[in-house]
């Protein structure tokens, strides 16, 4: 391990990075879920990897289980660091050249945006512009993960990429959908004015190991709920519909984005399309043995109605993949990892 906690990293530790030059990948939000699971994935493919966090949404488990990884003795880093702040103080220590920045460090979660609004609307602005400047700074392509909720509300679906999109600029969501459009303005216009090739994916809906129980967010409510016995809760009459995307089938998609000269937004997801009722009893058929009740509760203001994805482009140009696990295998995969 090259250094845990450290504020500042010895700078004898790098030669051990330069000796064998690997790839190297710095994740913000990499305590976070999406963000452990690529920090993973680009460990197992023998990168090094720094990972970014402040630990507002991320969890200190997440670094653990990453720390316990074959070959993090060695290639893992892990910061806790706010990337709103300056990268000053801390990234003249990390290696002269880096292949990939991802931006992933927001809170995602609509009760955790909500809790953490301003926040949020820093990481994907002035955030992102320090992760921007640090890759120019090292030859690096930043992949900065925007959202579904660009679209907003969306008067149709499926949501192709050249959707605009229905968005309330003043309300409860505002804080994540704005501060993630004006997240995709920035990386077009860094590109255009620096000649850069930024790229950016919409992620739509994602589930799996490794979530936060109290994230808030629906597929980790039903199950922790499922677990203590029920009811389900679902906000409203439960016919709005989401398109539920397993985590390892959105990591290899953003790493196969990641490799393409592309910067073109690109939607990366699942896009088998489910009503929340739907999605419920699901998790009702899967705990067939609880008979698990379901709760009515308010619908949120400015909750979308309905979403998923086009997936034409990715489709395309990640050729082959395509989204291959279905929602209950995934939640059956998911519910293993929870001890359920
Ligand atoms: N939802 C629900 N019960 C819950 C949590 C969420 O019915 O316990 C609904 C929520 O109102 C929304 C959908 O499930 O319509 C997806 O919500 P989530 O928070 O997972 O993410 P979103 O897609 O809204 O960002």
């Amino acid at each position: 391990m090259i250094s845990q906690q450290s504020e500042s990293p010895r700078l004898e530790d790098w030669s051990k990075v330069r000796q064998y030059n690997p790839m190297k990948v710095l994740i913000t939000g990499g305590g976070g879920f999406l963000g452990s699971h690529l920090a993973e994935k680009y460990l197992l493919l023998g990168a090094y990897v720094v990972c970014v966090d402040n630990f507002s949404t991320g969890l200190r488990q997440n670094k653990d289980l990453l720390l316990s990884l074959a070959g993090a003795d060695k290639n893992l880093m892990f910061l806790e660091k706010d990337i709103v702040e300056p990268w000053e103080p801390w990234c003249g220590f990390l290696p002269a050249g880096f292949d990939f920045v991802f931006h992933f460090a927001s809170p995602a979660s609509p009760v955790h945006y909500q809790r953490l609004g301003l926040e949020t609307m820093w990481a994907n602005t002035l955030g992102l512009s320090r992760a921007l400047g640090f890759a120019d700074k090292r030859g690096a392509r930043v992949v900065f993960a925007s959202t579904s909720e660009v679209y907003g509300d969306p008067e149709f679906s499926p949501q192709p990429e050249s959707y605009w999109g229905h968005v309330n600029s003043f309300g409860p969501r505002s804080c994540y959908d704005e501060s993630k459009r004006f997240g995709e303005a920035l990386v077009y216009t860094h590109n255009l004015k620096n000649k850069t090739r930024h790229g950016l994916v919409r992620i739509f809906n994602t589930y799996g190991p490794r979530m936060d129980p109290n994230d808030g967010r629906v597929i980790i409510n039903f199950l922790t709920q499922a677990q203590q016995g029920g009811p389900l809760t679902i906000y409203g009459d439960g016919k709005q519909t989401r398109s539920f995307c397993f985590v390892d089938d959105l990591i290899a998609a953003i790493q196969s984005y990641a490799k393409l000269d592309c910067t073109e937004p690109m939607n990366i997801g699942n896009d088998c399309e489910f009503s929340i009722l739907e999605a419920a009893q699901t998790v009702q058929k899967i705990f067939s043995d609880r008979e698990l009740k379901i709760e009515f509760q308010d619908f949120n203001i400015d909750d979308p109605k309905q979403r998923r994805p086009d997936l034409t482009i990715a489709r395309k140009l990640l050729s082959p993949w395509s989204p291959a696990v279905s929602l209950e295998q995934g939640l059956r995969q998911m519910l293993g990892s929870l001890g359920l």
